[in-house]
């Protein structure tokens, strides 16, 4: 067990239920999802947050967005709408310090939260 959750569940050394896997990120459900269709992308790669990413990181986050996409259309959300959301510290409200995007979809969306 190292000492991030997220690359413990990329490693297979914390189960999670699987969405989708490639050679870069790996999608799973949330465990306490806050809509219908609640899952998560990370990069393989430890990334602590959105505010330590640098140029070099544009290519490998244009493909987060796009395979988020994907995997929210083959969630069946496409049609009705989802949203994307990536919290970065602790007033963005972080919780797990390795970068993950969360689709969100399956009933309709208020801002702000609540
Ligand atoms: P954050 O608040 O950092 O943006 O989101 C972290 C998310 O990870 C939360 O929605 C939380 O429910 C989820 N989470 C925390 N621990 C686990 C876990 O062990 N397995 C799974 N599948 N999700 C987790
Ligand atoms: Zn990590």
């Amino acid at each position: 067990m190292g000492t991030c959750l997220f690359c413990d569940i990329v490693a297979g050394e914390i189960p999670c239920t699987e969405v989708h896997r490639d050679s870069e990120f790996l999608a799973f459900r949330d465990i306490d999802p806050k809509a219908p269709s609640h899952i998560l992308v990370i990069p393989h790669r430890h990334v602590p947050a959105l505010s330590t990413l640098g140029d070099q990181d544009a290519d490998m986050m244009g493909r987060l967005l796009l395979t988020a996409t994907r995997i929210a259309a083959d969630e069946g959300l496409a049609h009705q709408g989802y949203r994307f959301v990536i919290n970065s510290g602790d007033h963005g409200g972080q919780t797990v310090d390795h970068l993950h995007l969360h689709i969100l979809g399956g009933r309709p969306m208020r801002w702000p939260p609540g």
